[in-house]
C-alpha cells in the first residue's frame, strides 16, 4: 500500500477537522532519480494540511506508507550538520545535569539516526541504545559503537528493549516525532518503556515559527505532524506524564522541547502551565491568520516570482542545495520549466541525479566553474550564509537570491 487518508486526529481522535492548505499532489522530495526519463514518471501523493478543531493539532490528511519514505531512501546524516553535532552535546550536558542521569543508567533515543546524540552519553559511561528505521545511518551509528536497532519504534521493537535491558531510565528523542503517523502508540511505548520516574525529553520543530515566517516549504510528505505544546501536553498528561518543562531552542529555524517524567500524577509545573498560557495567545491559535494563510503564501510565491523574472530578465537561473523541500518550492514559485536549470549540490548521495517530476539535474558544487552561471537561487535557504561563502570562493560576481522568508539578493 502506497498510503492512507487520514480522518481522525493524530493526537485525539476527533473527526472534524479544518483543512488549512491544500498543495495538490507533489513527489516526494527524497525521491531522487537516476534518470532524467524516469524522474518524469515519479508517483505524485497528495499534500494538504489540516488542522483539527478539537485540540489544534496540525497535521498532513495523508501518509505515505513509511516503508516508501525511510527504509532506502533516506539520506539525512546528523553528524554532517556542524551546527547540531554542537547543539546535540550541549543538550546531553544539560540533560544530564537537570535531571542528574548516572553512569550505567540506561538511554533510549528514538530516531537515533547516525548515533551523535547517544555518544554524548556513552562517553559517560551510560549504557545507551538507538533506534531507527534508516538502514543507511544505523550502519553509520554501529560502526562508531553506537548499538541501534535498525527498526521502528512499535510494539516487537519495544519487547526486544525490554529483553535486552529491561525498564530504562531515560529517553530521549530529536527531530523524530513530526515523522510519526501512529504518535498516540508511540508516546503509549515510551511511557511503557521508561522505568518509574524516568524521564523522557523530546524537540520537534515548532510550528509557530512555520507560521510567523511563512516558511511553508517545510510542509512535506515526511512531516506528517506540525507541533505546538497545547496538544502534545495534553495529550501526555493523559497518558500518565507529568510536564516537567517546555521551552523553544534556536535549532532547525526554532524547536520546542518538552521534558516529560512518568510519576502518573499528571502534574504541570508552574513554568510549563506560563509556557502553555502565552502559547494561546499567539498566531497558532489565531483562526483568522490561519485560514488566510494559503492566501498569503499564494501572495508572497507569485510577487517572488515576479521579482525573480525581473532580476533575470533573459537569463537562466540555477539552483544551490536540493532540500527535501525544494519541490513544494517550485510547484509554488511556478517559473517557466526551461528558466531553472542544474541544481548545484554538497551531498554526493544526491549529485549526478534528477529531480522528481521537474527533472533537474543536481550536481557537484565545484560545476559552477564550468557552468558558470550568472543567478543563483538558494533553494536550502537556511544555510545562505555558509553557501554564500562557497560561491563567492569561486566566484564572486555570481547574483545570489534567497527566496525565504524574504526574497532578497544577498
Ligand atoms: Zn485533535
Amino acid at each position: 500500500m502506497d498510503g492512507k487518508i487520514i480522518k481522525k486526529c493524530r493526537l485525539c481522535n476527533n473527526k472534524k477537522l479544518d483543512r488549512i492548505i491544500n498543495f495538490g499532489k507533489i513527489p516526494l522530495g527524497n525521491n531522487l532519480l537516476s534518470q532524467k526519463k524516469l524522474s518524469k514518471k515519479a508517483k505524485k501523493y497528495p499534500l494538504i494540511l489540516n488542522n483539527c478543531k478539537s485540540c489544534n493539532h496540525f497535521q498532513l490528511n495523508y501518509s505515505v506508507n513509511p516503508k516508501i519514505l525511510y527504509a532506502k531512501n533516506y539520506t539525512y546524516l546528523s553528524g554532517t550538520g556542524k551546527s547540531m553535532v554542537i547543539h546535540l552535546k550541549k543538550y546531553a550536558d544539560e540533560i544530564i545535569k537537570k535531571i542528574n542521569l548516572k553512569k550505567n543508567n540506561i538511554i533510549l533515543d528514538i530516531g537515533s539516526n547516525d548515533g551523535t546524540c547517544l555518544l554524548n552519553f556513552q562517553k559517560r559511561k551510560m549504557t545507551v541504545l538507538g533506534i531507527d528505521p534508516a538502514t543507511k545511518p544505523c550502519k553509520v551509528a554501529k560502526s562508531k559503537g553506537i548499538d541501534s536497532i535498525n527498526n521502528f519504534f512499535d510494539k516487537k521493537t519495544v519487547r526486544k528493549v525490554e529483553r535486552l535491558h529491561g525498564k530504562v531510565d531515560f529517553i530521549t528523542s530529536h527531530n523524530t516525532l513530526a515523522h510519526v503517523d501512529n504518535l498516540k502508540s508511540i508516546f503509549k511505548n515510551i511511557h511503557y518503556i521508561l522505568k518509574y520516574n524516568g524521564h523522557f525529553c523530546f524537540e520537534v520543530g515548532y510550528f509557530k515559527k512555520v507560521l510567523n515566517n511563512n516558511y511553508f516549504d517545510t510542509i512535506y510528505h515526511e512531516h506528517l505532524d506540525y507541533h505546538h505544546a497545547n496538544p502534545l501536553v495534553n495529550f501526555l498528561t493523559s497518558i500518565g506524564f507529568s510536564i516537567v518543562d517546555i521551552s523553544v531552542v534556536k535549532i532547525q529555524g526554532g524547536s520546542l522541547r518538552i521534558l516529560c517524567k512518568k510519576d502518573d500524577k499528571k502534574n504541570i509545573s508552574k513554568k510549563a502551565l506560563l509556557f502553555l498560557k502565552k502559547e494561546k495567545r499567539t498566531v497558532i491559535f489565531d483562526k483568522k491568520f490561519i485560514m488566510r494563510w494559503e492566501k498569503n503564501i499564494k501572495a508572497i510565491m507569485l510577487d517572488t516570482r515576479k521579482k525573480i523574472i525581473k532580476k533575470i530578465s533573459n537569463h537562466k537561473i540555477f539552483g544551490y542545495g536540493s532540500p527535501t523541500k525544494i519541490i513544494l518550492f517550485l510547484k509554488m514559485l511556478n517559473l517557466p520549466r526551461n528558466k531553472v536549470k542544474y541544481i548545484f549540490e554538497d551531498n554526493k548521495l544526491k549529485q549526478n541525479k534528477y529531480l522528481p517530476i521537474y527533472g533537474n539535474k543536481i550536481v557537484c558544487t565545484s560545476e559552477i566553474k564550468k557552468l558558470k552561471p550568472k543567478f543563483i537561487l538558494i533553494f536550502a535557504w537556511n544555510f545562505k550564509d555558509d553557501i554564500k561563502k562557497k560561491v563567492y570562493k569561486i566566484n564572486n560576481k555570481i547574483n545570489l537570491m534567497v527566496p525565504l522568508p524574504k526574497f532578497k539578493v544577498i
